[in-house]
């Protein structure tokens, strides 16, 4: 928590089963393109928010783990089984993804890794024909979805 006992940045997983604050802004955002992050996030990349494990913490339920290397863990929610963060073994801070975060355009990006998985469409899909949620269902399908998924706050 900040001075006045308001976290900085807040979010969780798809149900909200586990939730987590930030008390000071990430050192870092960044975007990975490794084999292993397409895994992980079951998505062409992965993107991180990196904070100093001591402005972090898990403010409901607890995720599970799998240890994707020697080097690190991933955790992800055991309910609902969003993936969360990536976690070196031991190591000073922690990552979390950034479409977790409550306010993911808040976490903007300064680097990318792993470019060698890079897939060679990725740089292209902001030119891609392009529809809204609402453009895409209409405005009666839309309105008769019931979502399940945790709002953006607490
Ligand atoms: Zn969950
Ligand atoms: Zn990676």
């Amino acid at each position: 928590m900040n001075t006045a006992g308001k976290p900085v940045l807040t979010g969780g997983c798809q149900c909200g089963a586990v939730r987590f604050a930030l008390s000071a802004a990430p050192v870092k955002v960044s975007i990975c393109h490794c084999r292993m992050c397409q895994k992980a996030a079951g998505a062409p990349f992965a993107s991180f928010a990196e904070i100093d494990n001591g402005d972090f913490t898990w403010t409901r339920g607890k995720p599970s783990a799998f240890r994707s290397s020697s080097l690190a863990e991933r955790d992800f929610c055991p309910s609902c089984g969003t993936p969360l963060s990536f976690r070196r073994l031991d190591g000073p801070r922690i990552e979390i993804m950034v479409g977790a975060f409550d306010r993911p355009d808040r976490l903007v990006p300064t680097r990318q890794y792993g470019t060698e998985s890079r897939l060679g469409w990725v740089v292209a899909i902001a030119n891609l024909p392009s529809q809204t949620t609402l453009q895409n269902y209409g405005p009666d399908k839309l309105g008769g979805i019931v979502s399940h998924q945790h709002p953006d706050h607490d």
